[in-house]
């Protein structure tokens, strides 16, 4: 060692072997969950320093090394530090939050199992997560180690599924999927592969951002043969951008997955539609569609997180026309109480009287169209 540690690495990390770090179960065991091995990766404010040693955090601490390796040791306002370092803010009390925003637990209609909409429903599979997101919309849950369902709950989860025909679509979540074994998850979508009528699953996973080195060959091997399979990912930022990333992404391509990334809309984070821009079409390059931004959910402890719906619906105007219509995703509100997502758009027509309808493109030129009778 020269003292300099390999590209993509903290300081903290450079004696660490190759081996260790390319090895998903090393950066998995080896995640920071102290405040003592933080302050060895980045200077902490009294802020964060104090939202660490709390002990009434409901979500823990926890960081991959790999992940803490992008944060930036001397800016409390880096973009990954500030998904993955906790602020006191998050213990502050917001009458508009709740527990549980999308209401989960009250359309849950097996263990883990929530069916809200009419043909997909969603599975909870484990609480376990490379990284724990400070903006988790389920932070409450994942947090609590007795929330992981059993394998009697998951074969309950499957039972529902199985004897519900109208069910066409399931998405595979947590937690984070990708954080159970490749035998479990191999078990697991066989179980679900037997059902003959659903035809796809989705797993939703940020291991591809937050600990890429899990995409392994063995994994998609495994995993390709319950296709067709989508991975939903979750990419908030350019900076997660990273070539270990792109190299996850291309060998899920590669294998046959279908790739669609949802990012969560972050005030301070991501509001700045260039950037946005920027990732969409990295993520393209990786054949990965950007697919929803979220407006971040109404979960306790998340309100500095949350944006006005007008930044939302700004990088969906910086986007359409701008580039590619593949690197336009949907924006949309998932509604407390179970309401589902709605989209939301920006307002194209200005002006309908009659059969005459008027437009503003992209650039704000006005373009007419009638519609006849
Ligand atoms: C988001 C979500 C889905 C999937 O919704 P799509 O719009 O099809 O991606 C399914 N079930 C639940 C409970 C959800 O929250
Ligand atoms: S990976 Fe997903 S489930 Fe896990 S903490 Fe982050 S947002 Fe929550």
């Amino acid at each position: 060692m020269n003292g300099n540690p390999p590209a993509g690495r903290a300081p903290l990390y450079a004696a660490v072997s190759e081996r260790d770090w390319q090895d998903w179960r090393w950066q998995q065991s080896h995640r920071v969950r102290s405040v003592e091995v933080l302050e060895e990766l980045v200077h902490l404010t009294a802020d964060e320093r104090q939202a660490c040693e709390s002990t009434t955090e409901p979500l823990p601490l926890g960081i991959s090394p790999y992940y803490a390796s992008l944060m930036a040791a001397d800016d409390p306002q880096c973009p990954v530090r500030r998904q993955a370092v906790p602020t006191m803010a998050e213990l502050g009390v917001v009458d508009s939050e709740y527990d549980d925003p999308l209401a989960e637990e009250e359309n849950r209609v097996a263990p883990g199992l929530t069916h809200r909409y009419p043909d997909r429903a969603m599975l909870y599979t484990t609480h376990q997560c490379a990284v724990f997101c400070r903006h988790c919309n389920r932070r409450r849950k994942v947090g609590d180690p007795t929330s992981a369902p059993t394998k009697a709950d998951l074969d309950a989860a499957v039972r529902y599924v199985a004897g519900h025909p109208e069910l066409r679509d399931l998405l595979v979540s947590g937690g984070d999927p990708l954080s159970l074994s490749d035998e479990r998850l191999d078990e697991l979508l066989g179980k679900l592969r037997a059902i003959p009528h659903l035809q796809i699953i989705r797993l939703a996973t940020r291991m591809p951002t937050t600990l890429p080195q899990r995409i392994t060959e063995e994994l998609v091997q495994r995993l390709r043969r319950h296709h067709p399979i989508y991975v939903a990912t979750h990419f908030n930022h350019l900076k997660e951008c990273t070539s270990e990333a792109a190299l996850a992404l291309n060998r899920l391509a590669d294998a046959g997955f279908v790739l669609a990334n949802q990012m969560v809309l972050l005030k301070g984070i991501n509001e700045a539609p260039a950037m946005v821009r920027e990732m969409n079409q990295w993520l393209l390059k990786q054949r990965c569609r950007p697919y929803y931004i979220f407006q971040c959910d109404a979960a306790r402890g998340t309100h500095h997180f949350r944006t006005k719906v007008s930044s939302g619906i700004k990088i969906i105007e910086g986007l359409r026309g701008y580039t590619s219509g593949l690197a336009v995703p949907h924006y949309v509100v998932d509604l407390p109480g179970g309401g589902g997502k709605v989209p939301l758009i920006p307002e194209y027509l200005v002006k309908h009287e009659g059969t005459k309808l008027t437009f503003r493109n992209y650039e704000g030129k006005l373009f007419s169209y009638d519609e006849g009778e």
